[in-house]
């Protein structure tokens, strides 16, 4: 019999290498090298591992751990809902406490107009059903054709068939060989969509997709007034406008939701993530009164799409705690106040490295750019985001290197929790893990 609960690291090591696909891996390293860090406990902005060694979460794992790691009070929630009701169903006319409470708080702290949601599991799952309900919501309004889904270029949408398809990052979209039709992709500049729709016709097109702040593309800030722009284009073509918050959503860049940054209301939002600081694994699509009323209206049989995990007890009562901390512990507030801080450090460290190119960010979401030249912006022909992110591994440091797409860039996204204690920390660790490489 497998002694399953082993905690000996050599044995882990060797069952991951075997039984374990990594997402979004190098397999062939995962087979060279096995697993780099097991961890085993988290706290704050911390995570340590087998060894006992403690390392500054600096990406708050993927984008998610937005309240910080180790917070009992989620675990006590998560125990008391399964005690009580550990699932049943949404479907149809069946609902639950947790679901309904949820629902009602979303509608409260989304902007104005954003009321209703649809529950999923996840990012990607959230954004395949944005995408089949703009199409289903065309079809109800006499427009089936109206149907491609227009994304940006370094965009990620996450890796379910849709998502992936609307994913503008090549390198996700080559791992397989097809993908859904009626997905495009246009630059990022009001110009390029506008182009598009001419040569496509607005009758042919059900939406536009957007993360507010592109996140694994690169932390790459939109261009001023952009949203501002396509909201207006959308709207006099009569193309729906999908925010996906799925990163930047719950705090992240210093408001609660991303958009609230460009002053626009999308039509359809995208969650996922920070709703439940990743304790649970839940996600939503929020759409707006108008777009709720006209399927109340036009719908003309039943609504043939839901996951059986959409609206999970205890994922819902997760993430009702999960959204009172970030209100009770004002982490929007702290997003914004520590991402000037964490912007000012990465500027310190421009004036000390002559590799440093652009810097960037907005609350807690930032990026450094690594270049050979910083006056023609011309990298290294070999990447150095990599190295660094191992040196800053070594001195208890994890953050991302971004090197798809001819990019160099160092990417962060700690905890909202973090203070300016800690930020100092990790501006130190970098500072050393860049002299280090250079
Ligand atoms: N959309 C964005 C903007 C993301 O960053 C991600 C994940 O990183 C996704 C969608 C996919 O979410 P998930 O991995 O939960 O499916």
């Amino acid at each position: 019999v497998l002694s399953t609960s082993t905690t000996d690291r050599e044995v882990l090591a060797e069952w991951d290498k075997k039984h374990f696909l990594h997402p979004t891996s190098s397999i062939k390293q995962q087979q060279e090298e096995g697993p780099a860090l097991i961890f085993t406990e988290g706290k704050g902005i911390y995570l340590k591992d087998t060894e006992g060694k403690e390392y500054i979460d600096g990406l708050s794992s993927l984008w998610n751990v937005n309240i910080g790691h180790g917070r009992e009070e989620l675990g006590k929630v998560s125990m008391e809902q399964m005690a009580k009701l550990g699932f049943s169903s949404t479907f149809a006319t069946f609902s639950h406490e947790p679901a309904i409470q949820l629902a009602a708080k979303i509608a409260e702290i989304t902007p104005e107009g954003l009321d209703t949601v649809f529950f999923t599991s996840g990012g990607s799952e959230s954004n395949d059903t944005a995408f089949k309900l703009v199409r289903h919501y065309w079809k109800l309004k006499g427009l089936p054709d109206k149907k491609k889904i227009v994304s940006r270029r370094k965009s990620y949408h996450g890796v379910a068939m849709g998502a992936t398809s609307a994913t503008g990052l090549k390198p996700f979209r080559d791992f397989t060989t097809s993908l859904a039709p009626d997905f495009y992709y246009v630059d990022s500049t009001p110009e390029a969509f506008k182009a598009f729709i001419e040569a496509e016709g607005a009758e042919t097109i059900a939406a536009f997709i957007s993360e507010p702040i592109q996140g694994t593309g690169g932390v790459h800030l939109p261009p001023q007034d952009y949203f501002k722009e396509i909201k207006a284009i959308c709207e006099e073509h009569n193309i729906l406008f999908i925010a996906d918050e799925v990163i930047t959503g719950f705090g992240r860049t210093g408001t609660f939701f991303g958009v609230e940054q460009f002053g626009i209301v999308p039509d359809l939002m995208s969650v996922a993530k920070g709703i439940t600081s990743g304790y649970a694994a839940l996600g939503g699509v929020i759409i707006s009164r108008e777009i709720h009323n006209d399927l109340i209206e036009l719908s003309d049989g039943l609504f043939m799409h839901g996951y059986t995990y959409s609206g999970h007890p205890t994922a819902c009562a997760v993430a009702l705690k999960n959204i009172e901390i970030i209100e009770e512990e004002d982490l929007v507030n702290n997003s914004k106040l520590m991402g000037e801080e964490m912007l000012q450090g990465f500027k310190w460290l421009q004036q000390e490295h002559e590799i440093i190119g652009e810097v960037r960010g907005l609350g807690l979401m930032g990026a450094i750019e690594i270049v050979k030249d910083r006056k023609t912006n011309e990298r290294f022909a070999d990447p150095l985001a990599p190295k660094i992110v191992a040196e800053s591994l070594k001195r208890g440091l994890i953050h991302r290197g971004v090197i798809y797409e001819g990019a160099d860039t160092l990417i962060f996204a700690p905890p909202l929790t973090i203070d300016k204690y800690e930020i100092n920390k990790m501006i130190n660790i970098l500072n050393e893990a860049i002299g280090a490489v250079k």
